[in-house]
C-alpha cells in the first residue's frame, strides 16, 4: 500500500483493513487482501502501468496460469467509467464473485455494496488479520 501511495499523481483516500483468504483456484499459501480508494488525474491505463510496475518490482513471476502470486494489483472500479480494451476491463469482471474483494470494499465504500452483494459471497473463507 505504501508503494501505491507513492505513485505520482495518486492520492490514497482510504484503505481497508487487511484480510486473509485461502486460494480459490490456485494452490499455495493464504493470501493477504485489501482494497484502497485513490484519487488521481491519471488515466486508468496509466494507473494500470504504475500498478504493474509495482507488481514487477515485487518480483511477481507467472510460471503457469493461476500460479501462486507474489503480488496482484487490480483496478476494481474507476469512478463510474466502463472500460473495455485489450488490457483493461473495468469494473473488474469478477469483483462481485469474491468475498476477499467485496468485504474490504464494503468497509471503505459501503455505498457501493448492497446487502445482497455481501450475502452472495459470504462463507468463502475470508478473515480479518
Ligand atoms: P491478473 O494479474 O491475472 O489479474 O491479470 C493481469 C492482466 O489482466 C493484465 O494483463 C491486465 O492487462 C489485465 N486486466 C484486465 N482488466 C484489468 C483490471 N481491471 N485490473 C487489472 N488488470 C486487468
Amino acid at each position: 500500500m505504501a508503494s501505491i501511495s507513492r505513485i505520482a499523481q495518486v492520492t490514497m483516500v482510504a484503505q481497508s483493513a487487511l484480510y486473509g483468504s485461502s486460494p480459490l483456484d490456485a494452490g499455495g499459501a493464504d493470501y493477504v487482501n485489501a482494497v484502497v480508494k485513490l484519487r488521481t488525474a491519471l488515466t486508468c491505463d496509466a494507473l494500470l502501468d504504475a500498478l504493474q510496475a509495482i507488481e514487477q518490482s515485487a518480483g511477481r513471476l507467472r510460471p503457469y496460469r493461476n500460479a501462486p502470486r507474489t503480488l496482484d494489483l487490480d483496478v476494481l472500479l474507476f469512478g463510474d467509467q466502463i472500460i473495455k480494451t485489450d488490457r483493461l476491463t473495468v469494473p473488474h469482471p469478477r469483483m462481485w464473485e469474491r468475498e476477499f474483494v467485496v468485504r474490504p470494499l464494503s468497509e471503505i465504500a459501503p455505498e457501493l455494496v448492497s446487502q445482497a452483494q455481501r450475502d452472495a459471497v459470504k462463507g468463502q473463507g475470508v478473515w480479518p488479520l
